[in-house]
């Protein structure tokens, strides 16, 4: 697996020209050699594009269209967000999928979009608080995955997961590491048998109530190559503190010393 943490931030409907402002002036002095990028609304899309391009801190989208162009009122098409230099995307968040009816089907094609236009697609997948407790995780994880490889085929390599518990997310509560840890392994073995993919293909991140206080713990579990940051991304002390954390795994685990 690629020694490297991903962290990326969601910042939802929230965030402003004064906040991206600070965090371009943290991110000037962050860590090297580990990525992390902040998914913003699209009206600060070129805001963060002015303000981070000088900075190790890349932007991202929290959603594309699953079209390329045409009368779509409100859409915004993945190559749009590619002329604003964004390089992630996040694709199929449990609040579009619950909120707007997005299907596996769509955010299958969302993520495709994105690839074609040479964006990273950041693909959310995990099971509801309903489909947990009716020991139904795997089976859910499955169909997510399934659609995925039906639609991108070997283009399935190149996104990046985010598995998020559903019930997790924004909840104070995030799964304990060590279960981060074994479902990580069975979306590697799903990958394994349903994509023919090896292990360590796709960078799996976690995302469901991340934090400055737990990211250590997380991000040092073998099967996490990152995490997926809602609420605590909002405040640039928090996100700077979870980006540490990403970088010194990274470096522990390459050998190269904290
Ligand atoms: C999210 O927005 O995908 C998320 C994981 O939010 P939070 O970190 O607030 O749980």
């Amino acid at each position: 697996m690629n020694p490297r943490k991903l962290v990326i931030g969601n910042w939802k409907m929230n965030g402003s020209v004064p906040r991206l402002r600070s965090f371009a002036a943290l991110a000037a002095a962050a860590p090297g050699g580990c990525p992390a990028a902040l998914c913003v609304p699209y009206p600060l899309l070129p805001a963060a594009q002015t303000l981070l391009a000088a900075t190790p801190l890349l932007w991202g989208a929290q959603d594309c269209s699953a079209e390329d162009e045409g009368a779509h009122t409100g859409e915004v098409s993945a190559r749009m967000l590619a002329e604003l230099g964004v390089r992630y995307v996040i694709v199929g968040q449990s609040e579009r999928r619950a909120a707007h009816g997005e299907t596996d089907g769509q955010v299958a094609l969302k993520a495709r979009r994105a690839l074609a236009a040479g964006l990273t697609p950041v693909v959310c997948i995990g099971e509801s608080a309903e489909e947990r407790d009716a020991e139904q995780t795997a089976l859910a994880l499955r169909r997510q995955l399934l659609q995925l490889a039906r639609t991108l085929g070997r283009e399935l390599g190149a996104v990046v997961l985010a598995y998020e518990p559903v019930w997790a997310i924004g909840s104070g509560q995030a799964l304990a590491p060590g279960l981060i840890d074994d479902t990580h392994a069975v979306i590697a073995e799903l990958l394994a048998f349903h994509a023919g993919l090896p292990a360590g293909t796709v960078p799996i991140l976690y995302g469901g109530s991340v934090n400055a206080r737990n990211a250590q713990a997380i991000l040092g579990r073998q099967q996490v190559a990152g995490v997926l940051v809602g609420g605590a991304s909002l405040e640039a002390a928090d996100f700077m503190a979870i980006w540490q954390a990403a970088a010194h795994q990274g470096r522990e685990v390459s050998g190269i010393g904290a």
